[in-house]
Formats: C-alpha cells, structure tokens, sequence
C-alpha cells in the first residue's frame, strides 16, 4: 500500500524536482477567491530574504542528481523580475516556467521570454467572468499581452483557468485555444460554488469539452481530458512520474519555496505549520508531509486509477483535519466531477479513438510537457 511509505527514505521521490520559487507574495491584483488569502499568507513577505548562494547551497545538499525545473510564483513574479534574472544566469542548465496573472508579461526582455518552456497565465474563462474576479478590463489586457509575447516565448502557453462561475461556457472556454497552445483548469474549492444547478451546469460544458475532443482529427488541447485520456490508455503513466502519488507533485517533487526559504509541498497550506517541509535558509529538507492518509476514500473510489488523489490539499483538509462543511461542500462535489470526466470519457471509447489518430496525436496525450507543470486533473 502506498500509505506506509518509509517517511525516513529520499526527501525526493523520483529523478526530477520543482522548485517552485514564491519571488515575492506581492500581487497587483486582489483575485477574490485566490487561495493565498487563507491565513492571510499573501502579502505576508514582500521580497526574498534568503541569498541565492544559500539556493545554491540548498540545490547542492539536496537536490544533486535531479533534474531541476523552476517555477516562478507569486504572488504575481513579474513585479520581481531581477530574482528571476539572476536565477535563470545562474542556472542556464534548468527548465523555467513562470506562472503569472498575465498583466506585466510584455515588460518581460527577450531572452526571458525565449528561455522559458512554458508561460501558465491565470485567466478566470470569460471576459465577464475574469474581469469580475480580477478588475475591469483584465481579460483583454492579459490576452494582448499574450499576443504580444506569444512569438517570443520558447516553449508553450498555457491558460491557467480556475473553474469557478456556474455561468462559463463551452465558448468562453474553447476560445482560449486561440490565444494558448494549451487550456488546463481547475474546479474552484470555494465553498458556495458546487449548488446543484452549478453542478448540472458544469457536468453540461464538460460533456461538450469532452465531445468536442474525440470529434477533433487534431489535438484539442485541453490538458484535464488530455490526462485523463492518457491515463486510462496507458495507465501506468499516472503513476511513473508521481512515484504512485498524486499527479499534482505535492507529495513527491514539487518544492513550494516562500520568499524566507521556508518550503512547504502545497501552495495552498503555507499557513499549516506541521506542512513545514524545509527551508533554504537553514538548509534542510525531509520528504513532503502531504501524503495519503487511511481516512482518504480515494482507493475506493471508482476513478482513483486515472485521478490518483485529484488535490491532497482538499483531501487532507477534508479527512484528515475534518472539516466537514469543506468536505461536503467543495470536495465531494468536485470528486463527483472528476468522476463524471471520467464517465464522459469512456464514453466515447478513448482505446479506438488513440489507436486510430496521427503518430503526432497520439505522442502528445502520451508526452506533452505541460503535464509536469499542472495538476493534470481537475
Ligand atoms: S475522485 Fe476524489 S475520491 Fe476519487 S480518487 Fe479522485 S480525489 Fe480520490
Ligand atoms: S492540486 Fe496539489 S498543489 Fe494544487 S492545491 Fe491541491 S495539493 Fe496543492
């Protein structure tokens, strides 16, 4: 069983680590739902305090042997873009990600721009819908930014959308595929958000995301069916990069590094002290406290072999902390979710569907790189 893990063994589980550098908790926009503001975390650290020879350090002692990508991450890292720079000199070896709200993109130089292998950009669905949770005219300044950087990015964009309005559509959805290379997103945990006709709304736009998938003759680059199709094809792909663990990295390899060096595995539990994982600073680490818990009903549940525990944060605060409103209210709904993707995907028989598309196809649902950079599911 995957539960009684030596908590002794390697910090790491596998040969690749995220670091996922917080550069500053400063944002310029105030995202009503962003989950920094639980235990009011944002704002909390303006900038780095930890040198970067003590990141050296840290990567020496610990992380020697991996490879390493990067992700930049805030707070919004784009109003920090020396700590990026000087990262990304030091370190001309690794991969780089950066994951930003999209406004400050264009201000970034070139050879920024040119090294990263993928841009995530947080955008909410819709003009009305993004516009709403983040300020007037948002949404059309992210997507020209976009359009301004999209020929000198390196690698991939990909729209970050968090799934919260019940009012999101099929369309506003599937439009971001002209300005991304790829869509993931991700179901809102905010309590309020999963009423019933919420819940029948979204089975609905996911149902035509779904169809509108196994129609295409070329990839419909929406990363959660795009996993999920994978993961049923080739089932051993949910497992070989996450050690067996859930796809988010949370409790193999992903390093969440505040801007005082304190690491914790998820971004979301940075306020939990005994999710404490390490810190730069005093150069320490120990395997990631985030990991399944007997209480967790994922090994039960009929989609655990393609969704190998969705989001442990949710998982833990649900079953382990027992919080029963958080539990009924947000978690379950959105298992049920996940469970319909599911459905929805065997449906439309994804074995057939993978033996008969293009060589190109098939390599990208196997292999696409974005999947080392999100959630993959929902
Ligand atoms: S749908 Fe929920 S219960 Fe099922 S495996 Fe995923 S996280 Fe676990
Ligand atoms: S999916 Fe993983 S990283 Fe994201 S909130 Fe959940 S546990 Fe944290």
């Amino acid at each position: 069983m995957e539960m009684t893990r030596d908590p002794a063994g390697p910090a790491i589980l596998g040969n690749r680590v995220e670091l996922q550098l917080l550069t500053t908790l400063r944002c310029n926009l105030k995202c009503s739902y962003c989950s920094l503001g639980v235990g009011d975390v944002l704002g909390s650290q303006r900038n780095v305090t930890y040198s970067l020879d003590a990141l050296d350090a840290f990567i020496a002692t610990h992380l020697n042997g991996h490879e390493i990508y990067v992700t930049f991450y805030g707070g919004e890292p784009t109003l920090n873009p020396d700590l990026m720079i000087e990262v990304m000199q030091r370190h001309p070896g690794f991969r780089f990600q950066l994951q930003t709200n999209g406004t400050l993109l264009d201000g970034l130089p070139d050879w920024v721009l040119a090294r990263l292998s993928n841009v995530l950009v947080s955008i909410d669905g819709g003009e009305q819908v993004t516009d709403g949770y983040r300020g007037r005219g948002i949404y059309q300044r992210v997507l020209k930014n976009v359009g301004a950087v999209r020929e000198r990015v390196g690698g991939t964009l990909t729209a970050r959308v968090t799934w919260s309005d019940e009012d999101t559509s099929f369309e506003e959805l599937d439009q971001l595929r002209r300005y991304f290379d790829y869509v993931y997103f991700q179901f809102v945990a905010r309590d309020g958000a999963y009423a019933p006709a919420a819940m029948a709304k979204k089975r609905a736009v996911m149902a035509q995301l779904v169809q509108r998938f196994f129609a295409a003759e070329t990839l419909y680059p929406f990363i959660p069916i795009m996993g999920t199709v994978r993961n049923k094809v080739l089932p051993s792909r949910a497992r070989e990069p996450y050690s067996g663990l859930t796809q988010c990295r949370a409790s193999t390899h992903m390093l969440n590094v505040m801007p005082d060096g304190k690491i914790y595995p998820c971004p979301d539990l940075m306020y939990l002290p005994e999710m404490l994982q390490g810190d730069v600073a005093g150069n320490w680490l120990k395997r990631s406290p985030l990991q399944p818990h007997p209480d967790m009903p994922c090994e039960g549940c009929a989609a655990f072999a393609y969704c190998r525990r969705n989001c442990m944060k949710n998982l833990h605060l649900a079953y382990v902390k027992g919080d029963a409103a958080y539990r009924r209210n947000v978690v379950e709904p959105i298992c049920d979710l996940v469970r319909f993707l599911g459905e929805e995907v065997d449906r439309h028989d994804p074995h057939a569907w993978f033996e008969r598309m293009p060589l190109s196809v098939r390599n990208e649902v196997a292999d696409c790189a974005v999947y080392e950079y999100v959630e993959v599911m929902p």
